[in-house]
């Protein structure tokens, strides 16, 4: 239905934001379930962000979704902060109830869906964790609950692993980046959670043929689709798990604490976000 002066309404706030796949999904399950809803992107200047969001909480907008760089003002302007959120240390989600600002993070368990959804238990084994940024520090939260017996950290900087390290993961074991390979011995689930692979740049390498046979490659990057960390690790026969399962799995419990029903299931936001990221030439 076309949305009505008494529309609910929700968005996400980021700077830049005309790239966000978040619109399009969510207005496609909004169609699907026939709600009179508005979802809106808007770009927000680093210094607008807290102004912004302290307003937006006192109209009848329901929430935002927060990207980049906006997701550690997010967790300092809210009244309530979910556990999640506190202990990763950055928020994607607001929501709005009588002015009362509550932030939460579902990029943790946007990426454990990720892997569920392709029957991937995160807990079968150890895991390796490349990157030591805020996407790292939800993945390596949600892996830590989901409990995954041994937690690997690699970063380009290993000061800021050994951070990420004390926060979620204590236990955690450490390699030096030249030598993150050496953290494939054994393991289970290997996780890019860096900028590397991302249109335009550099990929990420690794010694695949280290790897037990059985070991799946996650990526959190998801454009390009089929990133060369994903295409090298399936060329050498492991399973792998696209970024965009983390952004719908993210995207998911963000509509229903917005718009409180689910998002209808008849809707397949893998191919729908697929076809925007790769369309028919
Ligand atoms: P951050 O900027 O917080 O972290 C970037 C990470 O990449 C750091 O660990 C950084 O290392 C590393 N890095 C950057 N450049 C290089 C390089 N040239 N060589 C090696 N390492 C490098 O970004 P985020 O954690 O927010 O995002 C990381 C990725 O995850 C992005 O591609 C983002 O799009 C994606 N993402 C996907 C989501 C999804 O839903 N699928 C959700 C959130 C993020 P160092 O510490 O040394 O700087």
């Amino acid at each position: 239905m076309k949305p009505t002066g008494a529309a609910q309404m929700a968005g996400v706030a980021g700077d830049p934001i005309a790239h966000s796949l978040s619109p399009s999904l969510m207005a496609a399950w909004i169609e699907a379930a026939g709600l009179d809803a508005i979802y809106s992107p808007f770009r927000i200047a680093r210094s607008d962000a807290e102004t912004f969001f302290r307003a937006l909480a006192r109209t009848q907008c329901a929430g935002l979704n927060v990207t980049l760089p906006h997701k550690q003002t997010a967790l300092a302007v809210a009244d309530q902060v979910s556990p999640a959120a506190r202990a990763i240390g950055a928020a994607n989600l607001l929501t709005f109830r009588d002015g009362i600002i509550h932030a939460d993070n579902t990029d943790a368990t946007g990426f454990l869906s990720a892997l569920l959804a392709r029957g991937v238990e995160p807990a079968r084994g150890p895991a390796l964790v490349l990157g030591a940024g805020g996407a790292a520090r939800a993945i390596v939260y949600a892996l830590g609950q989901a409990g995954v017996p041994e937690i690997r950290l690699s970063n380009r900087s290993r000061s800021n692993a050994a951070d990420l390290a004390l926060d979620l993961a204590p236990n955690a074991r450490i390699h030096d980046w030249d030598d993150r390979d050496q953290g494939l011995d054994g393991v289970a689930l290997v996780v890019n959670a860096t900028s590397l692979g991302l249109s335009g740049g550099s990929d990420l390498a690794m010694d695949w043929h280290r790897a037990p046979a059985d070991t799946i490659a996650a990526d959190s990057v998801y454009k390009p689709l089929q990133t060369g960390f994903l295409r090298d690790a399936a060329a050498c026969g492991l399973g792998t798990v696209d970024g965009l399962g983390m952004l719908i799995g993210q995207a998911r419990p963000s509509f229903e604490a917005f718009f409180g029903i689910s998002p209808p299931e008849r809707i397949d936001a893998h191919a729908l976000l697929r076809a925007m990221l790769e369309p028919a030439s």
